[in-house]
């Protein structure tokens, strides 16, 4: 299980040019994308900017913060 949500970061999946958004988590783990695509590997990105990265992520993300 991951600990408690801490924030929100983008990650690159290797071989991937989309930047997905996952949770990094107060203990340093980092979650799986939130759009549900499953990415064994991926290298962190941050700063980047949010039209680069992947429409469902962006969707889902938008969602929950209504
Ligand atoms: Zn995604």
């Amino acid at each position: 299980m991951y600990g408690v949500e801490r924030k929100m970061i983008y990650a690159q999946i290797k071989k991937g040019r989309k930047l997905h958004l996952v949770h990094e988590y107060e203990d340093g783990d980092v979650g799986q994308p939130i759009c549900g695509i499953h990415a064994p590997q991926f290298r962190m990105s941050i700063n980047v900017p949010l039209g680069n990265a992947c429409k469902r992520c962006v969707r889902v993300f938008n969602s929950r913060q209504g």
